[in-house]
């Protein structure tokens, strides 16, 4: 594929995407290249609706092929929460580390065996017809009690990958990208477009 537009204005998720498309779209477009872009409320229900949302809007204000993710953490002991909610946990404009320290609050005291989580994302992918595709992922792990690691974004210094016994922010992105929950999506998406025979 030449090129892409990836509707995302978060540049750990926009890092993300350009290494996991390198070899796939040969130019990968963002926000920034699309001065005037229609902001999109995520109001909808579930992470599908709300990729959808943004990558058809964007699909249909720019012509030519969007990708948009939404994507977020669910604890098990906060039954599922942050969620959706997971960029404005500790409210609108929240920063990672915001909403970090709130979680590390909501999980105070709570002992290792009740702290597993996942991250979710769902990955659209829309033609500027309106017609889409979607893929999903998942990674298990475990919440933390302070953060570790340097790299990633978000709630990455928090979620400890058990079978590595590294944070998400220690491990390179090489391979936070291979078991992510971005990353099995856009596996997914990469078997797709090769199955369609698309360029
Ligand atoms: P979205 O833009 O509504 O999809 O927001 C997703 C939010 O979920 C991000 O702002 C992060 O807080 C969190 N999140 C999603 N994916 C990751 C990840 O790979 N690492 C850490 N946090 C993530």
């Amino acid at each position: 594929m030449k090129e892409l537009m990836v509707a995302s204005g978060n540049k750990g998720k926009l890092r993300e995407f350009r290494e996991l498309l390198r070899g796939v779209v040969d130019t990968v477009l963002s926000p920034a290249d699309f001065p005037g872009l229609p902001e999109v409320e995520e109001d909808g229900d579930s992470f599908e609706a709300n990729a959808l949302k943004k990558a058809r809007s964007a699909a249909v204000f720019t012509g030519m092929p969007v990708l948009a993710d939404d994507s977020g953490l669910s604890v098990e002991y906060l039954h599922g929460r942050p969620g959706a909610h997971s960029a404005r946990f500790a409210g609108e404009g929240a920063s990672d580390a915001d909403n970090n320290a709130l979680l590390l609050r909501e999980l105070a005291g709570v002992p290792t065996e009740m702290r597993g989580a996942a991250f979710h994302c769902v990955i659209a992918l829309c033609r500027p017809d309106g017609i889409c595709l979607t893929f999903d992922g998942k990674l298990s792990g475990t919440m933390l009690e302070e953060a570790r690691g340097a790299g990633g974004f978000g709630y990455d210094p928090l979620f400890l990958v058990p079978e590595y016994g590294q944070t998400l922010s220690e491990l390179p992105l090489e391979i936070k990208n291979a078991i992510s929950h971005r990353g099995r999506a856009m596996q997914q998406l990469k078997a797709a477009l090769a199955g369609e025979g698309k360029e």
